[in-house]
């Protein structure tokens, strides 16, 4: 991994749209080397969330493509006199858009057929895609050349509306409501001729709002907005796009449930998954802990199960079936160490644990485990 950083500083130093093709396979090339070309024997999810979310943590390249455009891109919204150069010319070159307008528009010609633009546009509509929100219709999406609102198959683009000010859906709307053809006219002097038009507005965002309710904005639109403030980095925006991919646990939990009789708190289990990492500082004994928690050793029954091994029985005792508890805890042959060990901790700790099969494997006091009546 340690190519990331290189392929992240020339990704993170061009405001351009590097092929995806290229940033995929790097992944593509990652993952093949971990599992020596064979499927993968961990959910993929799992590989790339958050260690603290019971993941791996493994970069995925054309998420940080798309975190440090989101980054610059928070540039549109500083305060007048502290934004970069390039603020100000694209500004100029939206007109009579504004860049935020632009980024959310689906049609229209980019000016100049500009590659910063189109890249611009494609990173909001792929970082919403990424964590799976849609951008086209809040209040600040742009009411003009956006394919959700047509009229008469036709985006929307009326010139002289737009250069009266109204650009965004929220401009035409108080409240919740429609603004009335009165209030437009004060507000933005339309002329009374654009009854017309207005009607056709008022019914095309109506139409628009029985099949999908109008939110004030997205999350990457909050961010984005609030970034300047927050100083926020490319690393929140990533963290974003990890945290809508969650690996899914839940089967899991259900599972280390059935082994030990008892249900195991939400809280205890964000702690087992999240924590592995912090137990230790050596990689070894962190991914021993992983493997554990996410039951990936090969068991005798596992491996008799692929026809691995002839025989299921744990290869220890050649007496029970080696399932993970049993290969863990249940042998007779484990309790002495567990005993040993518990022994050590109580004494160096001055602590009261007590051996259980939820304590030895996962480290769960028994406070957080309630026991399934017999
Ligand atoms: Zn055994």
């Amino acid at each position: 991994m340690i190519v990331v950083p290189q392929i992240n500083y020339i990704i993170y130093m061009l405001p351009l749209n590097f092929p995806l093709l290229v940033l995929k396979k790097f992944n593509k090339i990652a993952e093949t080397f971990l599992w020596s070309g064979k499927s993968p024997s961990l959910n993929r999810t799992k590989l790339y969330a958050a260690k603290e979310d019971g993941g791996l943590a493994m970069p995925r390249v054309h998420w940080y493509h798309y975190a440090f455009s989101l980054n610059q891109l928070s540039k549109i919204y500083g305060a007048d006199g502290q934004s970069p150069a390039w603020v100000s010319i694209e500004r100029e070159l939206t007109e009579p858009f504004s860049i935020h307008a632009f980024m959310t528009q689906t049609e229209g010609e980019i000016p100049f057929n500009s590659p910063l633009l189109r890249f611009e546009r494609e990173t909001w509509r792929t970082s919403h895609q990424i964590v799976g929100s849609k951008p086209l219709f809040t209040r600040r999406s742009s009411l003009w050349n956006n394919k959700l609102l047509k009229v008469g198959r036709k985006v929307l683009f009326w010139r002289t509306w737009t250069e009266a000010g109204i650009i965004y859906i929220e401009d035409v709307l108080e409240g919740d409501k429609f603004i009335s053809f009165e209030q437009m006219m004060t507000k933005y002097h339309i002329p009374k001729t654009a009854f017309w038009k207005y009607l056709q507005l008022r019914s095309c965002l109506l139409s628009m709002q029985k099949r999908t309710p109008l939110i004030k904005q997205t999350l990457v639109q909050e961010m984005i907005q609030a970034s300047q403030l927050t100083k926020k980095t490319a690393s929140a925006f990533y963290s974003l796009m990890r945290q809508s991919h969650p690996p899914g646990l839940s089967g899991l939990k259900k599972v280390w449930e059935e082994d030990l009789g008892g249900e195991i708190s939400e809280e205890m289990w964000k702690d087992i998954t999240g924590s592995w990492y912090k137990i230790s500082r050596e990689i070894q004994t962190r991914l021993i802990i992983y493997k554990i928690i996410h039951r990936c050793y090969w068991t005798p029954c596992k491996m008799a199960k692929l026809k691995l091994r002839d025989s299921d029985l744990c290869w220890r005792c050649h007496r029970s079936k080696g399932t993970l508890s049993h290969m863990l805890y249940d042998c007779h042959l484990t309790q002495n160490l567990w005993k040993t060990i518990i022994g050590f901790v109580n004494k160096v700790l001055g602590t009261k644990f007590v051996q259980n099969p939820a304590l030895c494997p996962l480290g769960i006091g028994m406070s957080y485990l309630i026991v399934y009546p017999v």
